[in-house]
């Protein structure tokens, strides 16, 4: 159930479910049947949207990811990229079929690596431009065509901090519907710690010690720097760090 483009919840953070006219998207089987949605509106605000998922229950989220990339694939690809005719949804909303051309599209999931880099005991985090005033969390960016997680990882961490990187470990992922990626949780070793910041990408990045870093997480309010929020893959990482 919608409203205005963000999924109804009930006051123990469960998504609200009624019968739809338009079942356009299926979801999933739930204890109690089949969760359909039609396709949501595009009218939303990202920060709205994160307020969703703090309040959100962990067994519904995976439906509210679904939901959210599969609505937003369908609005941005009502027209075969083959043809260009008018595409159909079929398959429950999990492909589009084009009528003219008979090709069929499937809607794309955008690999990104979100990493902590490691070195004498400290960590690496940055801030990007958007952030809260103090907020600090883990680098990240798109995995290229060709490339694997671990050569990105180290990419990445090249580009925006100047570091080079190996020994990367995958640790945790998490699906994230703005609109369609799908975030790899790594841990990398830095050969070094000289950093040279790419500033178009972040507005800084530092070191962070093990004592700051527990001090963030546990909400100090003296603590170096504010960490992502409790449903960023970044925190995980932090926590799996911290406690590794
Ligand atoms: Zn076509």
């Amino acid at each position: 159930m919608w409203q205005d483009g963000l999924p109804a919840l009930d006051p123990e953070g469960r998504l609200c479910w009624q019968p739809v006219r338009t079942p356009d998207l299926f979801l999933g089987l739930a204890e109690d049947g089949p969760r359909f949605s039609a396709i949501p509106d595009g009218r939303h605000d990202l920060r709205t949207q994160f307020a969703t998922l703090n309040l959100l229950q962990p067994p519904d989220a995976p439906l509210f990811a679904a939901a959210l990339s599969l609505g937003n694939w369908h609005r941005r690809h009502g027209f075969c990229a083959n043809c260009g005719g008018g595409s159909d949804v079929v398959r429950g909303g999990w492909s589009r079929r084009c009528p003219v051309c008979g090709a069929e599209h499937f809607p794309r999931v955008d690999p990104v690596v979100i990493m902590l880099a490691e070195h004498g005991g400290s960590v690496l985090l940055g801030r990007q431009p958007q952030y809260p005033p103090g907020r600090y969390s883990a680098l990240a960016g798109f995995v290229e065509v060709g490339e694997t997680i671990e050569a990105a990882v180290a990419r990445e961490l090249g580009e925006e901090a100047g570091i080079a990187a190996a020994d990367v470990r995958y640790v945790a992922s998490q699906p994230w519907p703005f609109p369609s990626s799908l975030m790899i949780g790594c841990t990398a070793r830095a050969l070094g710690s000289a950093l040279t910041i790419d500033t178009t990408e972040l507005d800084d990045a530092r070191w962070f010690t093990r004592a700051e870093v527990a001090a963030a997480l546990a909400g100090d309010p003296a603590a170096a720097f504010l960490p992502p929020p409790p449903y960023a893959i970044a925190r995980t990482l932090l926590d799996h760090w911290l406690h590794a």
